[in-house]
């Protein structure tokens, strides 16, 4: 019998992530594709974890969410931004930030509404749009400083016909870019002339570097009441395998959320989200030795990658930096992805690969430097092989 995958999710096959992981098995190379970390998260964490299991935190949570938790979140909105969010009906917990994300499109639109999207786009969120039956149209960030072209924006968004949805990643995944002020006053008012929600994928929000700040989008003039910001554990607390996340935002657009959210899995990881509660209590405290190591590691990397001639984009947060091959000769940084593993020993992935037309970004690889340092000093040794 030969079952067709729905045609909705045809385009979007196997992630490129899942290829390139499985090569990085296959030939032994150091893993900078997937950005995950080698190492675990804060003892602190893993420890109010095994204690929540022990105490008996083992059955569903409420749909929102443990009370701690909400509370934590509530609290973290508050000290680190100023947001006033309701512990019950402004905060939804999810399981990962992914959830928060489908459910925000499957609850907020309707087929064939639109959804504007930065791109390169994380790769979930054209799976995401797709499945609510909307359409994702696509802003796009060019190299080398990725930086918002404001009138791009404003033509997207007037050429829309249903454009319902603006959903917007920064600190941005895959650019590194963490968009300033004057970015996010243009985008602000295109949501509000458009009559956009806003849906903000925040993961990055602690691991920004020195010189650059992260502004939530709800925290601008009028932002408050249409925006529905997502955050989550996996990267602020190097516990991506925990999938506990989050959005909070005005109750109506919360209550869209969790309206699907309550049919996908309705509550999960009850002991996980206690032992979260624990740690976004105290998140800068966690948070900033992480980031102090992440902007090592991308400076080790940006100047080992530089040293061998590619021209490296700017990180001013994520886990990520790009650099072009062109002026080391590489014209489809695809296929030349693809054979670095046998080659030098090392996965990065093709930046094309978060572009609607795989022409933007033909020649940017994306480097993920969240691994310890002497497997970032490694990886920038086996570079130096492509030298000469
Ligand atoms: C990692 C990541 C996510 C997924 O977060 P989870 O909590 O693991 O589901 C979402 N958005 C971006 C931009 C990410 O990099």
């Amino acid at each position: 019998m030969s079952v067709p995958i729905a045609r909705r999710l045809r385009p979007f096959g196997t992630t490129i992530f899942t290829e390139m992981s499985a090569l990085a098995l296959r030939t032994g190379a150091i893993n900078l594709g997937q950005g995950f970390p080698d190492t675990d998260g804060p003892a602190e964490l893993t420890e109010a974890a095994a204690a929540a299991l022990r105490e008996g935190r083992n059955q569903y949570a409420p749909l929102a969410g443990v009370p701690p938790l909400r509370a934590a979140i509530v609290a973290h909105q508050r000290r680190c931004y100023g947001l006033e969010i309701d512990p019950d009906d402004g905060v939804q917990v999810t399981f990962g930030a992914t959830e928060a994300i489908a459910s925000a499109m499957l609850g907020l639109l309707e087929p064939g509404d639109e959804a504007i999207a930065l791109e390169p786009t994380y790769d979930s969120y054209g799976a995401a749009v797709a499945m609510a039956g909307g359409v994702l149209r696509p802003v796009t960030l060019r190299a080398p400083d990725f930086a918002l072209d404001l009138d791009e924006l404003r033509r997207v968004a007037a050429s829309a016909r249903r454009a319902r949805v603006l959903l917007l990643n920064s600190p941005h995944n895959p650019t590194g870019r963490v968009l300033t002020r004057a970015e996010l006053e243009g985008i602000a008012a295109v949501c509000v002339e458009h009559d956009l929600v806003a849906v903000t994928d925040e993961v990055y929000e602690h691991l920004v570097f020195e010189g650059a700040k992260h502004i939530p989008l709800a925290t601008l003039p009028g932002m408050a009441q249409r925006t529905l910001t997502i955050s989550s554990a996996g990267k602020s607390f190097s516990l991506t395998g925990w999938k506990i996340g989050w959005c909070s935002g005005p109750p109506e657009l919360v209550a869209a959320a969790r309206a699907a959210k309550q049919f996908l899995t309705f509550a999960g990881g009850t002991p996980l989200q206690h032992a979260v509660a624990h740690g976004l209590a105290e998140a800068e405290r966690h948070t900033a030795p992480l980031t102090a190591q992440l902007q090592a590691n991308r400076d080790r990397l940006a100047s080992g990658l530089e040293a061998v001639g590619f021209a490296v984009s700017p990180t001013q947060g994520t886990y990520f930096v790009n650099a072009d091959a062109a002026p080391l000769g590489v014209t489809d940084a695809a296929s030349w992805c693809r054979e670095l593993p046998q080659r030098i020993g090392l996965v990065a992935i093709p930046t094309s690969a978060f572009y609607a037309d795989p022409a933007d970004g033909r020649t940017l690889v994306r480097f993920a430097f969240c691994k310890r340092p002497e497997v970032i000093e490694e990886a920038v040794g086996r570079l130096t092989r492509l030298a000469g």
